[in-house]
């Protein structure tokens, strides 16, 4: 099955009865077929019913059989072949070989979670069984384990057109909890949206699923984020994008007459600190590696390393050299959309124009290509105005990054300790220089979610270990990760249940154990019956 244009309602297909819009390739700018119908109000209103009433037969599924299904919507991902990966490249003006990396990441995550309910940690199960003789009070029988919250609602996002999207990190770890999900496409690849959206119909219709476990919508956000957002069913909310629209989604969701859990993750500028010592012994390999990151993918990551933090000196110079030769050779990049375009180019003229700003170096201009294109932009400061100046924090979308030249380890502290909440906080310095940076770390402890030594932040690793979040306003809730396993955690809360009879408890917390789960039974780990 081709794409449509169609919106997936409680398993079916159905016209939109919204607006039309024709998807874009942003390498040429010429749309690409066919006509894409938008939902209505009220066939978003089917949906999140149609979730609501799939909701409990979802949620009693045992972990092997929500197991095999996200192994099943992987299968039926890798089963759309080629045309996934023509459309994906010409919705987003990424090769073929990103668009199939992101395929594998999107699959090898749905895998993961499958493997990581099997193992049952995430159930949590907390056991203390009564104790009828204490004094002087008996101990009730309490019994503790996660619930999924119900149907989830998932902004898929603009620069992730698969792992990001329909059947990416925050729908694999919703449908891997238990919860059915909507996804609101983004409109920068609908196309490419709806064809995973099929793919995860037929795994749910071949793993038995109930039908409405995945809804895919599209429309404009501004027409239909609201009704979805409000909607009662709606139960939780993941979102990657924009400050801009994750904050006023994230306001939304609290203001509801019954507010829910809203997870944006809203970006970054990722600061970098270059030490002098392994400047001096090695800038060129480290302005390379620099550009690398800075580039990738027309630096349309929000792990994009924005912001460089040096001490002013020979070193330094020769580091800002460096890079600005490197990226006085950078060709104009694709961007995802031409609006993403605008915003990039608006947001670089705007920091470019801030007190003190000074332009380092630039690519080639963004109308030398063909296409919705960005000029990678590198740009200077002095620690004094940068720690004055908020703007010079704002995310810029894009290839373009600002170094901020202190006037030694004193006033680099200084800058560190003005940062925003960050994605990620990354430190390059010899092994001596790193034993010494520890009030650094320690700061950036306290704002960033990962924290990188001599290394940089983009390719994040999907596993086990993985943190992608942290303070606001890199996102909305820093205690959770949208990436990894423990990205789960957003859509599962706790319930106890104390004196209940066996067969009213959930098959986690009877005595018989039966899925041989690692419970913590009287404050000891016991993979045991009672
Ligand atoms: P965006 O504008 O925040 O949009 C993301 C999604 O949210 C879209 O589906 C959008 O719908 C919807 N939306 C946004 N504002 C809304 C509102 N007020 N009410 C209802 N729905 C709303 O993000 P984007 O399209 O990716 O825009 C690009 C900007 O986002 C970049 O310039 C960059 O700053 C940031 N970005 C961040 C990340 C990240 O990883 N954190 C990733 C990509 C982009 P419509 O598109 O239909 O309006």
């Amino acid at each position: 099955m081709s794409v449509t244009g169609k919106q997936l309602i409680g398993g079916q297909w159905h016209t939109g009865n919204g607006g039309s819009y024709m998807a874009t390739n942003p390498a040429n700018a010429e749309p690409i077929g066919p006509e894409l119908r938008f939902a209505s109000k009220k066939q978003i209103q089917e949906a999140t019913l149609a979730a609501s009433l799939a909701a409990p037969a979802f949620a009693a599924t045992s972990p092997d059989e929500r197991g095999r299904f996200l192994v099943a919507c992987a299968d039926e991902i890798v089963a759309l072949g080629d045309e996934l990966l023509e459309r994906v490249s010409a919705e987003t003006g990424y090769p073929r070989v990103r668009a199939e990396g992101e395929r594998g990441r999107t699959c090898g995550q749905l895998r993961m979670f499958a493997d990581h309910i099997v193992r049952g940690d995430y159930f949590d199960v907390r056991i203390d069984t009564a104790l009828p003789e204490r004094q002087p009070m008996p101990r009730p029988d309490l019994r503790f384990c996660k619930h999924p919250l119900g149907p989830v609602l998932v902004f898929g996002s603009s620069n992730f057109p698969l792992a990001f999207s329909a059947a990416g990190g925050d729908t694999a770890s919703a449908l891997a909890a238990g919860c059915p999900v909507i996804v609101k496409s983004h409109n920068a690849h609908p196309g490419s949206g709806e064809l995973v959206a099929q793919a995860l119909v037929r795994a749910a219709e071949k793993s038995n699923m109930p039908a409405g476990v995945i809804s895919f919508l599209t429309g404009e956000g501004n027409d239909i984020g609201a009704e979805l957002v409000t909607a009662p069913e709606i139960k939780a909310i993941g979102f990657t994008g924009s400050y801009r629209g994750g904050s006023a989604l994230f306001k939304m969701a609290n203001n509801r007459p019954v507010p829910i859990p809203f997870f944006g993750e809203m970006g970054s500028i990722n600061p970098l600190i270059v030490l002098p010592e392994t400047l001096k012994a090695s800038a060129a390999v480290l302005a390379n590696g620099y550009i690398g990151s800075l580039t990738l993918g027309t630096g349309q990551f929000c792990v994009n390393p924005g912001l460089v933090l040096g001490i002013d000196g020979p070193e330094l110079n020769e580091f800002i050299e460096a890079i600005g030769a490197a990226l006085a050779d950078q060709p104009a990049g694709v961007m995802l959309t031409e609006s993403i375009a605008e915003a990039y180019n608006r947001g670089a003229d705007s920091l470019a124009g801030q007190p003190g700003v000074k332009r380092i170096s630039a690519g080639a201009d963004r109308n030398s290509s063909p296409g919705f294109c960005g000029q990678a932009r590198l740009y200077s400061v002095t620690a004094a105005d940068f720690v004055e100046n908020p703007a010079l924090q704002e995310e810029v979308f894009g290839p373009c990054s600002l170094v901020v030249k202190c006037r030694g380890i004193d006033e680099l502290a200084q800058a560190v300790s003005s940062l925003h909440g960050q994605l990620t906080g990354t430190l390059h310095g010899t092994d001596a220089e790193l034993s010494n940076a520890k009030e650094l770390v320690r700061m950036f402890e306290q704002r960033v979610g990962r924290v990188v030594f001599n290394g940089f932040p983009t390719g994040v690793e999907v596993s086990d270990a993985m943190m992608h979040g942290g303070p606001f306003p890199a996102s909305t809730d820093s205690r959770f990760t949208s990436v990894g396993t423990a990205a789960i955690d957003r859509f599962i809360r706790p319930v106890c249940y104390q004196n209940s009879p066996q067969n009213l408890l959930p098959l986690a917390l009877r005595d018989d154990n039966p899925w041989r789960l690692r419970r913590l039974v009287n404050g000891e780990w016991s993979n045991d019956a009672i």
